[in-house]
């Protein structure tokens, strides 16, 4: 008969197999969704050696000019460095399509609509894009991205288009009307070399002048309670920008 020192030194034997094998089978999962995504792109011309593209982030607050940003740095990237760029923009429903990123006042660039839920279509789509004009994208560009989801997958999908030598380009808001992190946006830090590639807009508080960073989601004309569902897309009708002072949010759980 074993004695107890024999049981448990057996036990743990077990248990460091159980790990191994399962560690063995992440690892295998991780390797074949990385290599499916990277022969993907084998049919397109290359060079050996393919440098990793570098991510442009642009966040901020509801009106503080994000999307305008962005498309001023696309007209300038087109027209004056000759290069081939591609929008993507978020949609929950393909019959509500926009197909179009629009600022503040109306100027507007051609968009490809993304499903929100299925970030990952993007690259069938750049293939598809590329084989009808015969070269690759420079740059990928991502609107609205805090509404992409899982973010994990759109994260993954961004270092990927990195890995594959896309430069990418997104913009997003930084904080839900909660001030809290909202969606993929502040995560996509976590892919930039160095702060130098993030750009943090934000606002004038529509209360007092000041520099404002918080979108008030406003219910009736009045603060929305904390609990309010995360998204509810609106404009000027539904929310203001406004300073940490002026913001306000009813039923604001305490820190404990
Ligand atoms: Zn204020």
């Amino acid at each position: 008969m074993p004695g107890l020192s024999g049981i448990c030194a057996y036990s743990v034997f077990v248990l460091r197999m159980a790990l191994c094998y399962r560690a063995r089978v992440l690892f295998a999962k991780e390797n074949v969704l990385s290599l499916d995504i990277i022969s993907f792109f084998s049919t397109h011309p290359k060079g050996d050696f393919m440098e990793r593209g570098k991510l442009r982030l642009v966040m901020g607050n509801m009106f503080a000019n994000k999307t305008g940003t962005i498309i001023h740095a696309i007209e300038t990237m087109r027209t004056f460095g000759h290069k081939k760029v591609l929008i993507f923009t978020p949609t929950t429903d393909t019959r509500a399509g926009k197909g179009a990123i629009k600022n503040y006042n109306g100027q507007s660039l051609r968009a490809v609509d993304l499903l929100a839920n299925r970030p990952n279509n993007a690259l069938r789509i750049i293939r598809k894009e590329e084989a009808g004009m015969g070269s690759k994208f420079h740059t990928i560009v991502f609107d609205e991205v805090q509404f992409f989801s899982p973010p994990r997958v759109f994260y993954r999908l961004t270092d990927e288009l990195l890995r594959l030598g896309y430069d990418v380009l997104a913009s997003g808001l930084r904080l839900d009307f909660r001030g809290e992190p909202f969606g993929v946006t502040l995560s996509l830090v976590g892919l930039c070399e160095s702060m130098q590639q993030v750009t943090l807009l934000a606002s004038y508080c529509a209360k007092c002048g000041n520099p404002a960073h918080l979108p008030q989601r406003l219910l009736n004309g009045v603060p929305a309670p904390y609990l309010s569902p995360q998204v509810k897309v609106g404009g000027k009708e539904s929310y203001e920008a406004r300073c940490y002072d002026c913001y306000e949010l009813p039923g604001r759980p305490r820190a404990s």
